[in-house]
């Protein structure tokens, strides 16, 4: 078994929880003093963060939220000056308003070492050569990825997302040997490789890192089959760093949470309290040593169970179950955040009316398919079929735009989506 830092990913449960209190008491004097935010909630709960001085306490703080990030676009939420930022990424731009995160060195660095965790903890090596086929962009995913492997040594090819006959090429003639991606391209290359004529057995691609949307096992053994490779899941969202936030050992047990560098809690989405170890529900993250965009009780809207046993791997910082849903609206298709109020607002602007609509998901053929299904409302009876047929169009060519991929676009009769769902998820996971 390879450890990246055996002292820290195997260290006991006292050590780990008195690092996370150390770590956590400083970060909260640190967003008292620096963040506005922060401040005026903890002035509002009358709690100053030298009156923190158990890790129980932390149950008494308020959340924190997408909606709150975005609230202080772009950098209100910084708990330093900007000189001292070196890199700023942001989430999706699907979100109303995006969200900006800033990182300082000392983040980079303890960034690179998240992930430089993540890749030797799979067996990931200075001699090996590792191709990343995520969209280089302002998302963080594949730049973590790319600290991380450095920091090994292994050799780095920034790919990007899409070209996948150029990409096998590539895998092919640059003897690559670790592949990281969404798992929807991952399927893409091993479909380009039969197009091509080119047998798995001729790669020396060993292992995978995939990660950025929900998959299950049936599509793992896909992959794995595929490529004739050990596919592992890694999770991070762009707010906490990006990847290295958990991820999967070769137990495949579970995505172990960097307990040196984060507190989780798994909360009832409904009733906001917190729920015992093996309950599904929320994950809420704090961050204990993020200096740039520190977070207190940030809820991620992912549901996974949370387990503190020690697992076969030697690790002791707990881990997750493989995220596969989410408790609020927003859908992950092919890698990307489909938000029902945005696609609500292309609708409108497109169309000229509120539409009544439902985003539905679907797997096809190893392709997530998104339908948006509309009423079909007086607003959509022209005198002339082709009229309604040129709107449809419309909404169906705005839509697809704005996600950077195809969408359907269905009519159906007024009043078919009763139940008021904006969102219907019809993959299967498991
Ligand atoms: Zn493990």
């Amino acid at each position: 078994m390879t450890y990246w830092n055996e002292r820290t990913e195997c260290m006991d449960r006292e050590a780990v929880c008195q690092l996370q209190l150390e770590g956590l008491q400083a970060t909260l004097n640190r967003v008292y003093k620096n963040v506005r935010h922060y401040r005026k909630l903890f002035r509002e709960i009358d709690f100053m963060p030298e009156d923190f001085t158990s890790l129980d306490m932390l149950k008494n703080l308020p959340f924190l939220t997408r909606r709150d990030l975005s609230r202080n676009y772009p950098y209100d939420m910084f708990a330093v000056p900007l000189r001292e930022v070196v890199r700023l990424h942001t989430t999706s731009f699907n979100f109303e308003e995006p969200v900006v995160i800033g990182f300082t060195g000392n983040d980079m660095a303890n960034w690179a070492e998240l992930t430089a965790r993540n890749l030797a903890g799979v067996g990931v090596t200075r001699d090996d050569v590792v191709q990343i086929a995520l969209t280089f962009g302002t998302m963080s995913g594949p730049f973590g990825i790319q600290l991380g492997a450095e920091l090994i040594g292994s050799s780095v090819i920034p790919m990007s997302a899409g070209k996948y006959k150029e990409q096998v090429k590539v895998m092919r003639d640059f003897k690559t040997s670790v592949l990281v991606s969404t798992p929807t391209v991952a399927l893409g290359l091993i479909q380009a490789m039969e197009d091509l004529g080119v047998d798995p057995n001729s790669l020396t691609l060993k292992c995978g890192l995939f990660g950025a949307e929900p998959w299950g096992e049936k599509m793992r053994s896909e992959i794995e089959a595929g490529f004739f490779i050990t596919a592992t899941d890694t999770y991070g969202l762009t707010e906490v760093f990006g990847p290295g936030v958990a991820w999967e050992c070769p137990a495949k047990k579970g995505l172990h949470i960097a307990e040196d560098h984060f507190i989780a809690e798994i909360i009832d989405p409904e009733t906001l309290e917190v729920l015992p170890p093996g309950r599904e529900g929320e994950l809420v993250i704090t961050t204990i040593g993020k200096e740039a965009f520190p977070l207190i009780r940030f809820r991620t809207g992912d549901l996974t169970r949370i387990d503190f046993e020690p697992c076969e791997c030697g690790r002791t910082h707990c881990r997750i179950s493989r995220i596969f849903k989410r408790c609020d609206d927003v859908l992950v298709v092919r890698g990307t955040s489909v938000v029902p109020d945005q696609i609500g607002r292309i609708l409108s602007q497109a169309g000229g009316f509120e539409p009544s609509f439902q985003l539905v998901v679907d797997r096809a053929e190893d392709k997530d398919r998104l339908m948006v299904v509309i009423e079909a409302t007086d607003k959509f009876f022209f005198d002339e079929m082709k009229k309604q047929r040129r709107l449809v169009e419309n909404l169906h060519r705005q839509v697809s735009e704005f996600l950077g991929w195809e969408v359907d676009v269905r009519l159906v009769e007024p009043g078919t989506f009763e139940t008021g769902e904006k969102v219907v998820d019809n993959r299967e996971f498991d």
